[in-house]
Formats: structure tokens, sequence, C-alpha cells
């Protein structure tokens, strides 16, 4: 038994050496970014990032790219739009081996041939289907040969609108706009565009979407069926709030995916279809009365309850210049004469309401001095709660942290987030430097309370909610940077601080001072950003991206214990000297 096996054995290695020898094993190289298969936008450069031997001689399709002493490499390369193949090559030695990548890459748009005579449909708008009233403006564009005369056919409205060429760095785009007429007929109308030549030659084309001209006489009512809904100033537009669960809207129109919706007679706003239902035909356009506002203290919170208010679209505002809170209420009138006014001692010096528009009511709290700490519009069963948090308490002396409650979210867990050249996941550096900073903040006396464990998978979403359950005074996001497809990596360096809330700026400003101080890589600033763990405004909330993992340099920093600590020192530092601040300076109460 054991002679057979040791003669497979030899049989088995001889021949491989032998084999060896004539040809060597090329160095491994691992492939981090791009997946294979991976979608990539309409760019024509981007980045593929991985790593090889340290002193191998690699080349990114065919172009030399420099090895990090760590065997890190970034290499900016040429993509052409569709199935696009990228190899690479490393040589070490006599050794050689090769790896590639299939990526798929999106079109960019580009002028169409001048000697041609064409429509390039799929370009034309509508895209989609598009639900209009009239009165509305509706947009039209095709693509196709430049220098043309060109017309759109609307065939069932009987109408034929001149289109324009419109200057830009892509020729051949051509643009209209046609108010929708009280007699255009209520059928759907496919889009007809045609091109002409100087020699008179044409060609026609249809536009992927249909127009449907809606019956103003029909009120249509939709309500919010998910947690927030965002309300978007354009199609695919940005947004500024989120409505929760049973908010009406009257509904106005469609593009695609997204419907238009009437917050008052002069604002509309698009959500996403699937966040929201129709109502039954005849379900009435939310109205509410405001017949009083009471105001109520509680040990953390003043509650501006108006009751009888349902299902209505608000907005939130915080003016600090001018050391207002203002809840904008859509579809409400105000009912009353008297406003109850809070207490002298109040965060909330007074209480005031303003009827802007026949159906936007304002109403607006003026603080007192020094920071707002948060604040919240929600309904519960009596009507709707507009909400202003007290500060905490702050130690007179000693550790200011003592009492104060610190929500840390290190940043993914089912999702790793950034991935480095080396392989480093963003989501277990970011769990490390929370670690350190934990215990800092305990040492000084902090609640600290975490969003996830260690690998738990917290949706981004649920990730304020439980902070928020958890009762933080302060919430800090930790992650690490990247970039996107088309921009180069290892020109992104450097600590970004986050911020969206105003009342978290300044918290934002003193994490920012303290990197500085501690943490030498480059500054790239302090931003504000809407993003969802920074949006909400119940605590100051600050996003902390203490270096770009996918910059090579950064990564081999991050994988340190000693620069994961100065992290934790910094934001450590940066939220003392906030409570100190506080303290001195009094916030409100
Ligand atoms: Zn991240």
């Amino acid at each position: 038994m054991k002679s057979w096996l040791l003669f497979l054995l030899i049989a088995g290695l001889v021949p491989m050496k032998a084999e060896a020898r004539k040809k060597p094993v090329g160095p491994k190289i691992t492939i981090v970014y791009p997946r294979e298969g991976q979608e990539i936008p309409p760019v024509s450069r981007s980045f593929v990032l991985g790593s090889v031997i340290p002193r191998a001689r690699l080349y990114v399709n065919g172009q030399r790219v420099r090895v990090q002493p760590n065997g890190a490499f970034v290499s900016m390369i040429p993509y052409n739009s569709g199935d696009f193949e990228i190899t690479c090559t490393a040589v070490r030695k006599r050794g050689r081996s090769t790896a590639k990548r299939k990526v798929h890459v999106g079109e960019v748009l580009k002028t169409t041939a001048k000697d041609s005579l064409l429509i390039e449909a799929r370009d034309c708008k509508p895209a989609d289907t598009v639900e209009v009233l009239p009165g509305d403006l509706l947009d039209l564009s095709c693509k196709g040969t430049p220098g043309c005369k060109a017309v759109v056919r609307l065939d069932s409205l009987k109408q034929t609108v001149t289109l324009v060429e419109v200057p830009g760095e892509v020729g051949g785009i051509y643009r209209a706009g046609y108010f929708i007429q009280p007699k255009d007929s209520l059928k759907q109308t496919p889009a007809t565009f045609t091109l002409t030549d100087s020699s008179g030659k044409s060609v026609s084309a249809k536009a992927p979407g249909q127009v449907f001209v809606l019956d103003p006489r029909r009120v249509r009512v939709a309500e919010t069926v998910e947690d927030n809904v965002k309300l978007r100033y354009a199609p695919n537009g940005v947004f500024q709030t989120t409505m929760p669960p049973g908010i009406r809207f009257q509904v106005t129109g469609r593009v695609g995916e997204e419907y238009k919706a009437k917050l008052s007679g002069s604002q509309s706003v698009w959500l996403l279809s699937r966040q929201i239902k129709m109502l039954p035909q005849g379900t009435p356009v939310p109205k509410g009365k405001i017949a009083s506002v009471l105001v109520k203290e509680e040990e953390r919170w003043v509650r501006c309850v108006m009751p009888g208010i349902f299902g209505l679209p608000y907005q939130t505002e915080h003016l600090p210049e001018a050391s207002l809170l203002r809840l904008t209420l859509y579809g409400a009138r105000v009912d009353t004469y008297a406003i109850r006014q809070p207490p002298d001692t109040s965060v909330v010096r007074r209480l005031s309401w303003r009827q802007k528009e026949a159906d936007i009511c304002e109403i607006e709290a003026q603080l007192a001095p020094g920071q707002l700490w948060g604040y919240d519009a929600a309904y519960n069963d009596s009507g709707l709660v507009f909400s202003l948090r007290k500060p905490p308490r702050i130690s007179e002396k000693g550790s200011p942290f003592r009492g104060i409650t610190i929500c840390l979210d290190p940043g993914h867990s089912a999702d790793p987030g950034a991935i480095g050249c080396l392989g480093t996941l963003e989501k277990d550096v970011n769990w490390q430097i929370a670690q350190r900073l934990l215990a800092l903040l305990r040492e000084a006396g902090a609640k600290v309370v975490l969003t996830r464990t260690k690998d738990e998978d917290v949706p981004l979403y649920e990730r304020p909610k439980r902070a928020f359950a958890l009762g933080a005074d302060l919430f800090l996001g930790i992650h690490n940077n990247a970039v996107p497809d088309g921009t180069d990596p290892s020109k992104a360096r450097g600590f970004g601080v986050y911020y969206y809330t105003s009342q978290s700026e300044s918290l934002a400003r003193c994490i920012h001072q303290a990197y500085r101080k501690f943490v030498r890589v480059p500054d790239d600033g302090v931003i504000q950003q809407n993003l969802a763990v920074c949006r909400p405004s119940q605590y100051p909330a600050v996003l902390m991206e203490s270096a770009y993992i996918i910059n090579p340099r950064e990564e081999a920093l991050l994988r340190t214990s000693r620069f994961q600590q100065r992290c934790a020192k910094a934001m450590f530092e940066g939220l003392k000297s906030f409570l100190l601040s506080q303290r001195e300076h009094g916030s409100l109460r």
C-alpha cells in the first residue's frame, strides 16, 4: 500500500518538476475591481485595482503599471462602450501569468455621423409612458443627423411641432416644448419625429414612449406605502424631504416609474410608483384645518401637537441665522386666532403661524439662543406632532461625556463597502476603528451604542432608526472612502467630514479640526451631503471618511493599528471639543 502511494507520488511529482523547469509559474494576479460581468457606467476611462507579487512587471491591456512595494496596483485604462475585456499580464523572472475580466461599459452619447440621415430612436423623448394634464409642458426631443430640419407629430393630438437643434458637445439633438391644450384628445399618442436634410430627403422614427393626456375632471389621490419616500423636485432629480407611510397626495402626472404629486397650487414633487398606492376614484384631495397648537413639555422634548391633522405632506427647515425652525404643511388652513406660547424656559421662545398660500401653512418656532440639538415631525394618534429636542445635560465638571449617549455606526456589513487593492474590506476597517473609539469613549464615561454587531447585516435605513431607538444624543458614521468609475483613485486622498442638517455643522467642524491635528493624510474638507445616515434631524449626525481605502498608500495606512488608533483619537477629540463648547457657551435648554 505504502509503496503504491510512493510510486503515485513520484509519478505525479517528476513530470511536474520537469514541466516547471521548462515553463516557470507566473506571479499570481488578483483583480479586486471591477468584478467579473460588472456594468460600468458610460465613461471613457476607468480604474482597475488589484495586487500582484511585489517587483513583478505588470501590464494592464498592454500598458505598463506601477506596482507598489506591497504589491498593490491601480491602473487607469481607456474603455470602449459595450462588452470590454481587461487583461492583466504579470512577468517575474521568466514566469508570466495573465488574469482577465469581462465587463460591460455603458454607451457614451456621441454625435451621429454628419453624412448619414438617421434618427436614433432609443435616444428620443418621450422615452417612457408620460401622463400629462392640459396646461402641462410636454418635453419632446430627438437625436439624429446634425444640421437637419426636425419636426415631431403627435398623431392623435393632430399637432406638428418644429424642433430646434440645441448647441452642445454632442450635435444632432433637437428639442421642443408643447403645452397640452384643453381640446387635446385624451387618447394615447406616439411621437413621430421627422428629420429632413438640405437635399430634401427625410427619415422618420417613433420615440419609445407614449403620451397620455389625462382627464382633468378626474381627481386621482395616492398614499405613500413605505417609509423614506423621497419627494424629488424633478423626475429622478434631487430631493430634500422624505415622507413616512400614510401621506396622501393628488397625482397629476407621470413619467415612466415616477408620479407627479401636487403639494400646493404652486409646487409639485415626484414619487416612485412602487412607494405609493392609488386610492379609489372619488377619494377627496387631502386637506386639513389647524384649529389649535398644543405645547407639551417633556423631559427631553418640547412637543407642538396639531390635533386632527392627518396624512398631509410636510417639510421642516432650520434657518440658523434667523434662529427659526419652520414646519410647512401642505393642504392645510389655519382656523384659529390663538396660539398658546411655551414657558420662558423652553427651547422654543415663540410659536407663530402664517398662511403662506391658500393651501400652504407655516408653523414657526423661534428658538432660544444656542445650539439646536434636534427636531422631528411625525403623525401619531392625535394628529401631527412637531417636536424640538432639549439638549442633554453636560456635566459641569470632569469629563463632558458622562451621561451622553453616543451612537457609532460602523458602515456596511453584508455589503463589504469599498475594497482596497490588497483586498482590505471597508466594513472590517470601519469596525476596527469603531472598536478603538468605543474604548476611548467608555473610558471617558460615555454611554456608547452601536448600530450593528460585528457581522450583523443591518440595512442602511435601519441604522438611524436604531440610533434614535437607542436614545442617541450624537451620531457618528464611520466609513472609508472610494471614488466612482471614471475617477483616478491614486489622486483621491485624505479625510472628509460629512454632515447634512445645519445643527450638525458645528460637530462636523470640531471633528475636522481634530483630524487636522491627529491624522496625517490630506484634508478632503467638510462636506454637506444628503446622506441617509446624516439626514435624520433628531440629533447632530456626522459621517467620517477617514481615508481613501482604494488609494494604495491610504489602504496601507488603514491596515495599521497605529493609523486606526489615530483616527479613533481624532473622532474622540472632536466629539469632546464639541461637548466642551456646549458646556462653555451653553446650548438651548
Ligand atoms: Zn462606506
